[in-house]
């Protein structure tokens, strides 16, 4: 066993549905964008954007249940409810056609989003990073294994906050589909299984506040609901 000069960080993990065994969580992926709606309400264009991604600590992981923590440091946290895909295996250049084979399961999440540091760093060229990394800047609901779901193909997603829907959307609105996805990732970086991967969120983000109640699934997936505490000191 490995003699380490701290005591080691605890491996982060997500719940997996049904059992009380949990999915260890290697590294975080984020796909912008990948929602034309939701592109042009952040005055992009859809039509000509290769996929492109961020990452997020893999211990920014937390349940998407009881409450969740409002972060510090901004003024317009904003939601952003995403499919979740979950790798069981991994590799470089993964073809599309075999990307599947290596999804080990799926949950939803929530892309947590300080837009006012995101907006900030967007003028000045600046990273994305304190905009979308922060602590408890994911959370996510129990993983489901891609076994014992049917393929998904125009599920809806959906978001409410204090029971008034704010997203809508289908995953078969996806500009980059999850294989698509899986295979332009792997040419960026190498996957491996514990890999999650948030696969963009379709249109109507927006402000959450302290105390406000949110709840979102992914139809056949999963469904969470949690609530924010107090803004912090
Ligand atoms: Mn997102």
């Amino acid at each position: 066993m490995t003699d380490y000069v701290i005591a080691q960080p605890a491996v982060p993990s997500v719940a997996v549905a049904g059992s009380s065994a949990r999915f260890p969580v290697r590294r975080v992926f984020c796909v912008g964008r990948n929602y034309a709606a939701h592109a042009r309400e952040m005055g992009s264009d859809p039509s000509r954007e290769p996929p492109f991604f961020f990452a997020k600590p893999a211990d920014a992981v937390i349940p998407a249940s009881g409450t969740v923590p409002y972060p510090p440091a901004t003024s317009d946290l904003h939601h952003e409810i995403e499919l979740v895909v979950a790798l069981g295996g991994g590799g470089t250049n993964i073809d599309s056609a075999d990307a599947l084979d290596l999804v080990w399961g799926y949950g939803v999440g929530i892309d947590l989003t300080r837009r006012d540091l995101q907006a900030a760093a967007k003028d000045l060229g600046r990273p994305w990073d304190m905009a979308k990394g922060f602590d408890a800047s994911a959370p996510c609901s129990p993983l489901v294994p891609a076994a014992a779901l049917g393929p998904l193909t125009n599920n809806k997603v959906w978001l409410d906050v204090n029971g008034a829907r704010k997203q809508e959307g289908t995953l078969d609105e996806m500009i980059w589909s999850i294989p698509e996805v899986i295979a332009a990732l792997s040419r960026l970086v190498t996957l491996a299984p514990g890999d999650l991967i948030y696969t963009g969120t379709p249109a109507g983000v927006g402000q959450l506040n302290p105390g406000d109640t949110v709840t979102g699934g992914v139809e056949g997936v999963a469904e969470f609901s949690l609530a924010f505490g107090p803004k912090p000191d």
